[in-house]
């Protein structure tokens, strides 16, 4: 099988639906290097939110199959089978893993579309082959990363070297299925440690893959293991387990603060935590609006606004608002065509699910009972597909302090906050959120950019620009975003503990 990602992206519709058409579902979870039944033989049933039809009846993890899987875990990484590797032998089977998962693109890129409803091209660009070049990028790191010798006195010698912490549950959502896996599964593996990923219901199918393709690519049996599961059932399993080091979860806030619960309540392990965002694009008086424009309409409809770092405020100044807003209105028609994600023309495909669309449209209502007004949108849309789909919309007039100012909505809305005052007054409500993922300032004037960024409470500033980023910077965020860095080599220092040796020179 080779890999040409041009092709991928030059099928048309017709192409699409026939592959899809071909495709098989693997549901059994995946323990100890092959596929094996969930010892209770509970399922749950994925539907495609792009007609609502049933995909599969996915094989539902319960505590005991998690077990199964923290212990298959656990013993691959005690005895040595994979961390005990010489760091370029774990390169050159994560970089065949990276191969094999660009080869399958095609499968891949469908069960995600299939199951969570993202525009195909988008499956294959970005969850298929960014998941693809991050693996890569911890595998080509890995061998070229060193410890360090401490300023000991001629007496004695001290080194520091990094280990593999151990067991560690990956706990991931369904927006970015493949990506936001490979965020931790590259720096995780790469490290030597064992990995149980539990991914979202709602996208179990192409996390099982995965793992399928790891064990072809080399990785050996039980270093990584996949239990598809309802949250509040093999989540909280994982969660708790004793044997398992770290939990890595991506995710709402909600279900972070539980996984914190679960670590105190048994073993202490250690939670990293990316939860979501509220994220503002602040535009001054003086930015340049037909680019802040274009910014805020990508930065909130792309993927259906279901994006942690979607920038789902505009904090603009009053003196420019309606050029943005009449801007933001003609590009989001003339840009945002909504329609089946398997036609390579959709630009925005269907919400996940009929939970997540009730709630989205849930919110839409309770912004217009305080007072906010919908300035395009607002509704469901392609009723006769049977699909979920929300129209893109705008609320304008929002007050910072109500609830569509404030909750993650994640779906296609754009709450519209202005203000009349200075820059202060911008920042001031840009940083009045519980969240801190990212932010952007759009402005002309170089020192007020740097002034303003320094300010702004988020793990990620964009200037001028919204979501440029690369696996090559950190991604994460303050106060209740949560806690810990995905990306960049120091994502490497997540999966490892220092370890100090000093020794007797005298
Ligand atoms: P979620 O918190 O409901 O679920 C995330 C994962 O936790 C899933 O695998 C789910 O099965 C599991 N889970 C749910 N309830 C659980 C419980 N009681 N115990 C243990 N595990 C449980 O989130 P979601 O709806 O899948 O995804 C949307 C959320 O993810 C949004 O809030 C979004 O902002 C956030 N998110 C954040 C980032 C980031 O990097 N900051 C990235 C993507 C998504």
């Amino acid at each position: 099988m080779t890999y040409n990602i041009d092709e991928l992206l030059s099928r048309s519709h017709d192409e699409w639906l026939a592959a899809a058409s071909n495709l098989t579902f693997e549901t059994r979870l995946f323990i100890d290097g092959g596929f094996t039944d969930a010892t209770s033989g509970d399922t749950f049933r994925s539907n495609s939110p792009r007609d609502g039809a049933k995909l599969a009846d996915v094989q539902a993890a319960g505590a005991e199959d998690v077990d199964r899987a923290v212990r298959s875990a656990r013993t691959a990484f005690e005895d040595g089978r994979w961390r005990d590797l010489a760091p370029k032998e774990r390169k050159h089977v994560l970089l065949r893993w990276a191969e094999l998962i660009r080869a399958n693109a095609e499968e891949l890129a469908l069960l995600d579309t299939l199951e969570m409803g993202k525009p195909i091209t988008e499956s294959v660009r970005v969850d298929v082959d960014k998941a693809a070049e991050t693996i890569a990028w911890y595998a080509e790191a890995i061998d070229k990363t060193y410890d360090e010798v401490a300023p000991t006195p001629g007496d004695a010698l001290a080194f520091i070297t990094r280990e593999p912490l151990g067991v560690i549950g990956v706990v991931v959502p369904w927006n970015y299925a493949l990506l936001i896996a490979s965020w931790k599964l590259g720096p995780a593996l790469a490290t030597g440690n064992s990995v149980v990923l539990k991914p979202a219901e709602q996208t179990s199918l192409a996390a099982l893959r995965l793992a399928a393709l790891a064990t072809e690519a080399g990785l050996p049996d039980g270093v990584l293991n996949v239990v598809p599961g309802r949250g509040e059932v093999a989540g909280q399993a994982l969660g708790r387990h004793p044997e398992v080091d770290k939990i890595a979860f991506t995710g709402s806030a909600q279900v972070a603060r539980l996984f914190q619960v679960y670590a105190g309540e048994s073993n202490g392990k250690q939670i990293a935590v990316e939860a979501g965002g509220k994220s503002p694009q602040l535009v001054l008086a003086d930015a340049d609006v037909e680019a802040a424009a274009s910014a805020v309409a990508w930065g909130i409809f792309y993927n259906a606004g279901q994006t942690c770092n979607a920038g789902s405020r505009v904090v603009v100044h009053t003196s420019v608002k309606d050029r943005l807003l009449d801007a933001v209105r003609r590009i989001t028609a003339e840009t945002f065509r909504v329609g089946d994600p398997l036609d390579p023309a959709t630009v925005m495909g269907p919400i996940v699910d009929e939970t997540q669309l009730a709630s989205i449209l849930g919110h839409v209502e309770r912004g217009r009972r305080d007072g906010a007004s919908v300035l395009f949108g607002g509704g469901r849309t392609l009723t006769g597909t049977g699909g979920s789909f929300v129209e893109p919309t705008v609320l304008d007039g929002v007050d910072n302090t109500s609830a569509v100012g404030q909750e993650e909505i994640f779906g296609p809305v754009l709450a519209v906050v202005s203000y009349d005052g200075d820059v202060d007054e911008g920042v001031r409500l840009a940083n009045e959120s519980d969240f801190g993922l990212v932010a952007s300032v759009w402005t002309r004037d170089v020192t007020v950019a740097h002034r303003t960024a320094r300010r702004l409470r988020a793990g990620t500033v964009w200037i001028n620009t919204f979501d440029a980023s690369d696996v090559i910077t950190p991604f994460g965020g303050f106060k209740a975003t949560g806690a810990g860095r995905d990306k960049s080599l120091h994502a490497l220092d997540a999966y490892t503990a220092l370890k100090t040796t000093w020794i007797n020179l005298a």
